[in-house]
């Protein structure tokens, strides 16, 4: 089963694509995450993509294309593919590349979040440098799961917040108009609390194998 989820900055990806990865047993691939430990291991990729990530601008495509391609091909049982593609170009490269591969994409899950909701959770989360999830607060320091420590993501400034939502209004919605009529699409509701968020999701994928 491949399965890309998309939704605007916040919508909740990162953290149904945990819990997809766990009962499915997927491999989950966070472009966004790929790319923060690159900056953080100080890597030349790393420092290439750093500004533009702090400032919510996309990484070029045949950058990305290629970190997607020697990552995919590793994954057996298929993946959860969060924050790729991003641009209709990606959505091209993706479909070559799984066909390379004898694959193809099982279902486009789109998680749908009013931007009012957006602007709010983004300006009031926290990461967990351990583990990953998310805290909604921008008073706790330490992580309630695992006791690592608490920290702002670099793009989630206003300035970048309002960027990010900029650039995928212009480079990633039309990645969803490319997927529309594909007979795998579905519009999941956001504005709910993650697990029923994530019951709907499962029963989008109730008939794909
Ligand atoms: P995310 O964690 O998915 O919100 O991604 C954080 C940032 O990483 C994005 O704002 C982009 O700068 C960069 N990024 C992640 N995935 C992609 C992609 N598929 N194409 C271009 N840039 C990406």
């Amino acid at each position: 089963m491949n399965i890309i989820l998309m939704g605007c900055p916040g919508a909740g990806k990162g953290t149904q694509s945990a819990k997809l990865k766990d009962f499915f047993e997927l491999k989950h691939i966070s472009t966004g995450d790929v790319l923060r430990a690159e900056i953080a291991s100080g890597s030349a990729l790393g420092k290439e993509v750093k500004d533009l990530i702090a400032q919510g601008n996309l990484v070029p495509d045949g950058l990305m294309i290629s970190i997607l391609e020697n990552i995919i091909k590793t994954a057996d049982n298929g993946v959860i593919l969060d924050g790729f593609p991003r641009t209709t170009a990606q959505a091209e490269a993706l479909k070559g590349m799984l066909a390379a591969l004898g694959k193809e994409i099982s279902k486009v899950i789109m998680i749908d979040l009013p931007e009012e909701e957006v602007v709010k959770r983004l300006s009031s989360r926290r990461l967990c440098r351990e583990c990953g999830k998310i805290a909604q607060s921008v008073t706790e320091s330490v992580c309630g799961a695992c006791g690592g420590e608490l920290y702002t993501r670099a793009d989630d400034t206003p300035q970048s917040v309002k960027h990010r939502l900029e650039v995928y209004r212009r480079d990633t919605l039309p990645v969803i108009n490319y997927y529309e009529n594909s007979g795998k699409f579905v519009k999941i509701n956001g504005n709910q609390p993650v697990e029923k968020v994530f019951e709907d999701i499962k029963k989008s994928l109730e008939e794909v194998k």
